[in-house]
């Protein structure tokens, strides 16, 4: 890369401090250009910080107090030349330094092209290089721990590992198709077949975890239905407490799908259609029935809540006919009045679902909720510590492929079909496996993946 780019690193808005960020050959000339240091001058020692003034070299007037940080190549994020100036955290001044630099030869940066560039210069990989965004965008700490591990090299070691094996396949593969006659003893096929096979037990393994990985990563949408007055707003309030929300307008659609996020014993839950919660008229009984089955149906789980203090109305049963009854939740409501509706009952009426009795009022119960809440969401996970998880939709794919691949290739050595198409199959695998960590990746698929990216980093 022999452009320098720039871009704003920190948040637009106001704050303390905004970082502009420099990387390429000429970040320190473009930044001196501009610099005027209080006590040092250049050149600047790499990883030392200085203080001084960045000043416009037209007028000379004073724009902004700054730090500059120099970080020499390969010592930095993107393996080039990089300087960081700390500047104050107007929107204003920002603009205003972010344009000195431009005019005196940078570049504006497109949209992760910081790491891209970290990617491009073997600093990364591109599955560390996703953990990057991962890790800015994680909405629950088990995601944060999931996205710092694939970060440090996790995932990719185990990548590397299943593709070293698979070279080694291969070079068994190609000794008996380019010297047959050679006495170097290649593998038997019933010796590559087991080790197809480990392989795509390994690879099924991390394929495993992926249910997991998405959880945490983007949460489990969430429906809380039930008729009118029963207490769903006041127990979204009560689930709510003194977490933090997410307000996410759905791309396309009307304020009707604003998502909420509560995050319940750290499961991000993606609470759809909650301004039908504010509003007592909709729900059930009105003309939003078909939309709420619509939405039932999307959900991966269900909160049904139930006042327990009346008679239980059948027709809310009828509202789920074709629900997987295992992703739902009853909540039995307002046990704190005198109960007209027993568990034993609601149990009968929804089999298979769980039941739980709660008091939004009295905020009883709510234990109970989260932690059935979270055991039903990650029944199905292994339960190993510290192990590798994939939580991205293009790992999962990638590994998918490789084990298609892998299934050809052992089908293909039962039939005793010609080596070269087993080696092809396997190259393919090889192909696939390293779609992951970027060894294999088109440009195509590198833009798409560098443009989720916020400009600076
Ligand atoms: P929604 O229409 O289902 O969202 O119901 P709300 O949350 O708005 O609650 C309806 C009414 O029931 C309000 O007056 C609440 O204070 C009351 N309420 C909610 N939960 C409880 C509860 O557990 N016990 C009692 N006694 N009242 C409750």
């Amino acid at each position: 890369m022999d452009d320098t780019i720039a871009a704003v690193a920190t948040p637009v808005g106001m704050g303390g401090i905004g970082i502009i960020r420099l990387s390429g050959p000429r970040s320190v000339e473009i930044a001196t250009h501009l610099f005027r240091p209080h006590h040092a001058s250049p050149p600047f020692k790499s990883h030392y910080l200085y203080y001084g003034e960045i000043v416009d070299p037209h007028t000379e007037v004073v724009i902004d107090e700054v730090l500059l940080s120099f970080m020499a190549k390969p010592q930095s994020y993107t393996r080039e030349d990089v300087v960081e100036l700390n500047c104050h955290g107007g929107y204003l001044v920002l603009r205003e330094v972010l344009s000195l630099l431009v005019q005196s030869g940078a570049r504006l940066a497109d949209p992760g092209e910081f790491t891209k560039r970290a990617f491009l210069n073997g600093r990364l990989d591109l599955a560390q290089a996703e953990a990057v965004i991962d890790l800015i965008e994680s909405k629950s700490a088990t995601h944060l721990r999931h996205a710092a591990s694939q970060l440090q090299g996790m995932l990719s070691r185990e990548i590397n590992t299943l593709q070293k094996a698979l070279l080694e396949l291969c070079a068994s593969l190609e000794v008996s198709i380019e010297f047959p006659e050679e006495e170097l003893e290649p593998d038997s096929p019933a010796q590559i077949i087991t080790s197809i096979d480990h392989l795509i037990s390994q690879i099924k393994k991390l394929l495993h975890t992926y249910a997991e990985g998405k959880l945490y990563r983007e949460g489990v949408s969430t429906i809380i239905a039930g008729k009118p007055n029963v207490g769903k707003s006041s127990l979204f309030n009560v689930l709510l407490g003194e977490e933090r929300t997410i307000v996410t307008p759905v791309p396309g659609t009307t304020r009707d799908f604003i998502e909420e996020v509560i995050t319940v014993n750290d499961i991000p839950l993606r609470i759809m259609d909650t301004a039908g919660l504010r509003d007592p008229e909709d729900a059930i009984e009105e003309a939003g029935v078909r939309k709420t089955k619509d939405k039932l149906d999307q959900a991966d789980l269900i909160l049904l809540v139930i006042d327990g203090s009346v008679d239980h109305d059948d027709r809310v049963t009828s509202l789920l006919p074709d629900v997987k009854m295992s992703n739902v939740v009853v909540i039995c409501n307002k046990v704190d009045l005198p109960r007209k509706v027993s568990l034993d009952k609601l149990q009968r009426c929804f089999p298979g679902s769980r039941i739980v009795a709660t008091s939004a009022l009295y905020k009883s119960g709510i234990e109970e909720l989260k932690e059935t809440i979270a055991s039903l969401m990650t029944t199905n996970f292994p339960s190993l510590p510290d192990h590798t998880v994939i939580s991205n939709l293009r790992h999962k794919v990638a590994l998918e492929k490789t084990v298609e691949a892998l299934k050809e290739a052992h089908e293909g050595l039962h039939k005793k079909i010609p080596p070269e198409f087993i080696a092809a199959d396997l190259q393919s695998a090889l192909h696939c496996l390293g779609e992951i960590t970027g060894h294999t990746s088109g440009e195509e698929v590198l833009d798409h993946i560098f443009s989720r990216f916020c400009i600076g980093k």
